[in-house]
């Protein structure tokens, strides 16, 4: 497994909020690493790839702020770059920000500006490479901006787990992805504010672990191992590395 990222994504100063704190980034990439992954180097999304996902009036509103726009394209660049690299047999863990999933057609919330996971899975669709994708959204809160976006494409599945405690969470994924039948892709995004310590208050380290290799194997199971995960959520800092290793431990 391969690990997408840009030193530019460092920067901390393109917009305001948790997405954007400083030292978040640092605190992933060099725990992966630390764990020896290669890390590949994202070309931003063109113009034609957004206009997959969002309208001409809301790509121009983000546009309005230069650099939200600058980085908001080269992250939505990465989760395109994994999405390719895993539908090539090399499965790639995308450590991107601004995150996406809240990010719709025409509008947005939080800390996300466009949707990365639907321009990724879009753009393999369009360029013929798939026609189905199964998504799960493993961030406290629900990837409505991915829903939105894949409204259309009734072969393209996306799963927002929710349960009150860990053990339950853990259960209710296995119980979805055992239904899962063949699909072309496996996407998942990786929202780490379900941790104990931080906003939704939850899952503990290793759980991340099990995920991942949840969807390893489910991936295995229905799409010849072709699986992407991409960074949405995850605030708490001093533990936000070891929880993203464990994820990438399991799913590699
Ligand atoms: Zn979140």
């Amino acid at each position: 497994m391969k690990v997408v990222f840009h030193e530019k994504f460092k920067c901390s100063d393109y917009a305001l909020g948790g997405a954007s704190a400083p030292g978040r980034m640092e605190s992933i990439i060099t725990a992966l690493k630390t764990d020896g992954y290669i890390v590949v180097s994202p070309e931003p999304a063109s113009y034609e790839d957004l206009l997959l996902a969002h309208t001409e009036a809301y790509i121009a509103d983000i546009r309005k702020d230069r650099k939200l726009f600058e980085m908001a394209c080269l992250s939505a660049g990465g989760a395109a770059l994994a999405a390719q690299m895993a539908f090539n047999m090399d499965p790639a863990f995308a450590c991107i920000r601004p995150p996406g999933h809240h990010a719709s057609r025409d509008k947005t919330w939080d800390y996300c500006a466009f949707c990365n996971m639907g321009i990724a899975l879009l753009k393999l669709k369009a360029e013929g490479f798939i026609t189905s994708a199964f998504v799960l959204d493993f961030d406290a809160h629900t990837g409505d901006g991915t829903i939105n976006v894949l409204s259309q494409w009734p072969e393209a599945k996306v799963f927002n787990p929710m349960a009150h405690n860990r053990k339950d969470y853990i259960k209710v994924i296995e119980d979805y992805i055992s239904n899962v039948r063949y699909v072309d892709i496996v996407g998942v995004s990786a929202g780490f504010d379900t941790y104990e310590k931080d906003l939704g208050k939850k899952l503990e380290t290793t759980d991340f672990y099990l995920i991942g290799r949840l969807m390893k194997h489910l991936a295995k199971r229905v799409c010849r191992n072709r699986r992407f995960a991409i960074l949405e959520g995850g605030y708490y800092i001093p533990d936000l590395g070891k929880n993203v290793a464990a994820f990438c431990h399991g799913f590699n």
